[in-house]
């Protein structure tokens, strides 16, 4: 089960970006994505504020709806199924 929030510093409230992952799990640097929706690098980083070093949270998580990761799963397998049958057809 996957959740998303933003990642928010204890001590001083800056929001370091958003976070995607699994329920429960440590907030490394390879959920976290800055506000173009890039991943930051090292990702078994812990995230720390970029601000003042401090430790952060996940704030107003919530589920991550899975619609889009439904669609994106269903059209990469449509795409494989075309790619075994164009290699079926060739040889
Ligand atoms: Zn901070």
């Amino acid at each position: 089960m996957l959740v998303i929030g933003d990642v928010k510093c204890l001590h001083c409230g800056f929001v370091r970006g958003r976070w995607v992952g699994p329920k429960g799990a440590a907030l490394t640097a390879s959920g976290l994505k800055d506000e173009a929706g890039q991943a930051v690098a090292a990702p078994d980083e812990p995230v720390r504020c970029v601000r003042c070093d401090g430790p952060v949270f996940l704030d107003d998580a919530s589920l991550v709806t899975s619609s889009y990761r439904l669609r994106r799963i269903r059209r990469l397998r449509e795409q494989i199924a075309a790619l075994d049958a164009e290699r079926d057809r060739a040889a």
